[in-house]
């Protein structure tokens, strides 16, 4: 039996969904071990904090959630407290973990997470402090166990790294080039979650329109697409994140032809200027950005739209800001994610002259906020009488209908029938921001 049998462990997670999978990753490790589940960290013999380095915030809310446990380790002196992802993996980190918190006991980067289970009996074995940062990925081993929060959605990564550089972001360095996934282990991962039965399968990557330029296999990410979508099986494809120099025609050609494709695209613009795109090192301006979105409207019918903007980088004008508050009044999104600009240690924007007032920032993100509350207010208006493919779930004990968007459809009582299947549904009502349709074709996937 080992050390861990009967052990229990946790998992705090901080950033986007490619870390959210990673700590799926993660749980699959320790439940190998023979770890089990428990839901608060301070009770936990396994604690680990999958960490992310994106914004000064998230680092700063990481620092202090693992600061918390000193006590809970000072009490429990076998507890194992372990750090990984995106903060250790900086080279110019904000936070030197080996000193500042010298009550953890493993510290990895990104490159090695897979290594934590060798790393966790190595601490038990020697008593002593593992602190490993790789410069190299270890490549992935396919088929290992992934413990999945989420019984409806399942994550599957094809694309890891990205060459991109904006001069804002630290993800390439933390994250390393791209490395694409052979298609074989993608579909063998596809119809595996299709087999035990998750409805939305979302491919993950920091670009995922750059799948397999680094590969031979002669697949490009629309020819993913079609072929994933030849799988039997009532499922659908959603994918994330795009970049707009890569997303293109073709990728708009199967969103509208495939039926297994999600009719949602999350297509980050980051700001609505162009010499702030040129600034951020976004190869695209405004007038590209808008034709994909005009093509995809074009094509994809009822298409939810999302995307990504940051408030406030160095030398954005008022003039700039507007021209940002344009855009989004321009395209409509049903949802905006909205960050303020934030410093990130090792990147070009850093040195960058002009930088932005907090205050200003903070008036201006407010602003942009405010637009979009009206936007989205007009957009679930403007749902009403339209009919969406969507899957029918129970939350809460309520049956309703989940858009590929992810809007929440109130259906009657007596369409529980068509549980966990993907129908057409009519909206016919709103009430306190709330939609409510009936279906008008069963399941059809
Ligand atoms: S595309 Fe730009 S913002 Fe996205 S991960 Fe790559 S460098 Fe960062």
């Amino acid at each position: 039996m080992s050390y861990f049998s009967g052990k229990k462990y946790n998992i705090v997670t901080f950033g986007c969904q490619m870390n959210v999978h990673e700590s799926e990753k993660i749980a699959g490790i320790l439940q190998d071990l023979g770890l089990t589940h428990i839901e608060k960290p301070e009770m936990a013999d396994v604690v680990v904090f999958n960490t992310c380095c994106i914004r000064e915030g998230a680092e700063d809310r990481a620092f202090s959630n693992i600061s918390a446990l000193k006590k809970c380790k000072a009490q429990n002196k076998d507890m194992i407290i372990a750090v990984c992802g995106c903060m250790p993996q900086q080279k110019q980190g904000k936070y030197d973990f080996k000193k500042k918190l010298p009550f953890v006991d493993i510290v990895i980067g990104t490159h090695n997470v897979n290594m934590l289970g060798v790393y966790l009996k190595q601490v038990v074995d020697t008593k002593k402090r593992v602190f490993e940062v790789v410069e190299t990925p270890i490549s992935l081993e396919e088929g290992k166990t992934t413990i999945r929060d989420d019984q409806i959605n399942a994550y599957v990564n094809i694309i890891y790294g990205c060459n991109k550089f904006c001069t804002y972001c630290i993800v390439p360095h933390v994250r390393g080039r791209e490395r694409s996934r052979p298609y074989k282990d993608i579909e063998a991962e596809v119809k595996d979650l299709i087999g035990k039965g998750y409805r939305y399968i979302t491919l993950l990557g920091q670009n995922v329109n750059s799948y397999g330029k680094d590969l031979n296999e002669g697949i490009d990410f629309a020819t993913l697409l079609t072929k994933l979508s030849q799988i039997e099986g009532e499922f659908k494809l959603k994918f994330m994140t795009s970049h707009p120099i890569d997303f293109n025609k073709d990728v708009i050609k199967v969103m509208k032809n495939q039926p297994k494709v999600a009719k949602c695209l999350h297509l980050p613009v980051q700001s609505g200027n162009d010499e702030v795109l040129f600034k951020m090192n976004r190869h695209y301006n405004i007038k590209h950005y808008n034709k994909l979105i005009k093509a995809t409207k074009r094509a994809v019918k009822n298409v939810a739209l999302s995307t990504d903007i940051i408030v406030g980088f160095p030398g954005e004008t008022e003039k700039a800001f507007e021209d940002t508050l344009k855009l989004i009044k321009k395209v409509r999104y049903d949802q905006i994610f909205a960050f303020m600009y934030s410093k990130r240690t090792g990147t070009p924007a850093v040195l960058l002259p002009n930088q932005i007032d907090e205050d200003v920032k903070n008036k201006r993100i407010n602003k942009l906020l405010r637009e979009q509350k009206f936007i989205s207010k007009q957009m679930l208006n403007a749902c009403v009488g339209k009919t969406y493919n969507c899957l029918v779930v129970v939350k809460n004990g309520v049956t309703m209908g989940l858009t590929d968007g992810g809007r929440e459809i109130y259906l009657p009582n007596d369409s529980n029938n068509q549980v966990n299947h993907f129908v057409d549904i009519k909206i016919e009502d709103i009430r306190n921001h709330k939609l409510s349709g009936v279906i008008i074709d069963g399941r059809r996937n």
